[in-house]
């Protein structure tokens, strides 16, 4: 894998101020494939200071010239589609033709929907005798996951830059090959110097000097709700915009009426696609008593037909963490109908898909984010008590309901405490806000609803 060793700031390749380096693991294999440098305080310093200095010029460039740019991007994005997939597939172990399909192709979407926008979007208002101008925030700082790592870069970078903010990555230690191929793509596109910047390092150090810089205006986070929670305090000690997109324990709910087969079937998928390391994932399936077993029993041949497909989990603390988690449900009385905590190969980070059968609501594994392969199946006897297992944790990012036609199952979604909602298996809406209730965070990305995070409002009056 091609790695550079320096930093993208201010338009160029610099080489990183410290010499310490972060070396990039395959996790199917184990073997390292790259090497980047691990950035300072000082390395995010100059990185500001670019982002700073640029700003002005790109707040005044007329926003449908700013949106010409992110089709540039757009279109780099889709020329380097298969050495995104590859990437994506050494750094973070998703089968290929799912990185080619999501890892490489929703960012597409989603540069291509902020093209549109940002020539589009009313970014002036009329209200009574006032005129409301929505400016750009100013200079941002992002901190991105390795879980989807250009979606996620590009879920921030690209709204940020059609608002007329610059921006500062710091993209995830695990993931950085390909946080260095956005950014020569940003440069191919023709986005100008400091508009956008890269460092990359580990997360209490270039992480935290970003969230920390007196420089930096407004913080978007993707991660752990742990670093969120950090990141929140000092945003707010330093009265400064934060957007914060956490973890999730969302609920698949079937009702009675539903379609139990379908339902199933696509509830397992959804946690077993990129190895349940998904923010939004149903890791926790609600079932009626009265068709309970017969969903244990579908939901374990799923599972199984994963078994040689499913990709490894991106490193050996993850595959420590969710191995462990496994061993918690058992100790606490939840049943294996499918994988199990042992490690199905000898080498890479692989964990089995696993599904637990006889989970009650408050037991450790259908509360706390696992980030694996793992569904809980919890049974209900009604629908009040779905609605209360659905609404009881600390989450509330996704969830699904299942329902013999549409009007029920959004009459139930609309009593759920949780950002999105797809019914009776609607699809994936790039242009639809995500984010979370609760602690799955503050604030939304993707279309107009994360363009308006990167705005601020000034009202003249007449
Ligand atoms: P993390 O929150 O530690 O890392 C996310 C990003 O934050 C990375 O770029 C990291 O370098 C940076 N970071 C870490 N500490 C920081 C700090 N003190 N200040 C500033 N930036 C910091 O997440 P992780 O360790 O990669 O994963 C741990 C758990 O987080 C997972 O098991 C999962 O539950 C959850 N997670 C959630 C998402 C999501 O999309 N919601 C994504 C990844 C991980």
């Amino acid at each position: 894998m091609k790695a550079h060793d320096g930093m993208y700031i201010g338009g160029a390749w610099r080489p990183a101020v410290g010499t310490d380096t972060i070396t990039v693991l395959n996790p199917a294999d184990e073997q390292p494939i790259g090497q980047v440098p691990a950035g300072t305080a000082q390395d995010v310093d100059a990185a500001v200071r670019a982002a700073r200095e640029a700003f002005p010029s790109w707040a005044a460039t007329p926003p449908a010239e700013r949106g010409a740019l992110i089709g540039a991007l757009r279109d780099q994005l889709v020329a380097r589609k298969d050495e995104i997939a590859e990437t994506v597939t050494a750094e973070l172990g998703s089968p290929l033709p799912f990185s080619q399909m999501v890892h490489a192709g929703v960012p597409i979407l989603v540069s291509g929907s902020y093209a549109d926008l940002a020539a589009t979007y009313a970014f002036e208002e009329k209200i009574g005798n006032s005129t409301v101008y929505l400016e750009p925030v100013g200079v941002v700082g992002a901190i991105t996951p390795w879980n989807y790592p250009l979606h996620q870069i590009v879920n921030k970078v690209a709204p940020a830059l059609a608002a007329g903010c610059t921006v500062v990555l710091k993209p995830a230690e695990d993931t950085p090959l390909t946080a260095q191929l956005f950014a020569e793509a940003a440069h191919e596109a023709g986005i100008p110097a400091g508009v956008f910047n890269l460092v990359t390092g580990l997360g209490p150090v270039a992480g935290q000097a970003l969230a920390e810089h007196e420089d930096v205006d407004l913080v978007s986070f993707t991660g752990s709700t742990a670093v969120g929670k950090q990141i929140g305090a000092t945003a707010g000690a330093a009265v400064k915009r934060v957007a914060l997109e956490l973890g999730g324990k969302s609920a698949n709910v079937i009702l009675p009426s539903a379609d139990l087969t379908k339902a199933v079937k696509a509830g397992v998928a959804n946690v077993m696609s990129n190895s349940g390391q998904t923010c939004s994932a149903w890791t926790r399936m609600l079932v009626d008593s009265a068709r309970y077993d017969e969903a244990v029993s579908l939901a374990a041949d799923a599972a199984a037909k994963y078994g040689a497909r499913i990709g490894p989990v991106v490193n050996a603390k993850q595959q420590a963490r969710v191995r462990g988690y496994i061993d918690k449900g058992v100790e606490e009385g939840a049943r294996v109908v499918a994988g199990g905590s042992e490690s199905p190969r000898e080498q890479g980070y692989f964990v089995q898909p696993t599904v637990f059968a006889d989970v009650t609501p408050e037991m450790t594994i259908a509360q706390e984010e696992i980030f694996g392969p793992v569904v809980s199946i919890i049974r209900y006897e009604d629908e009040d008590e779905a609605l209360r297992i659905a609404n009881g944790t600390v989450y509330g990012l996704a969830g699904a309901v299942w329902a013999a036609d549409d009007a029920e199952a959004i009459a139930f979604a609309r009593r759920m405490d949780t950002g999105q909602v797809d019914i009776n298996g609607g699809s994936f809406n790039p242009l639809a806000p995500f984010g979370g209730y609760k602690q799955s965070g503050v604030g939304r990305e993707l279309g107009p609803h994360g363009l308006a995070e990167y705005l601020q409002t000034k009202s003249l009056q007449f």
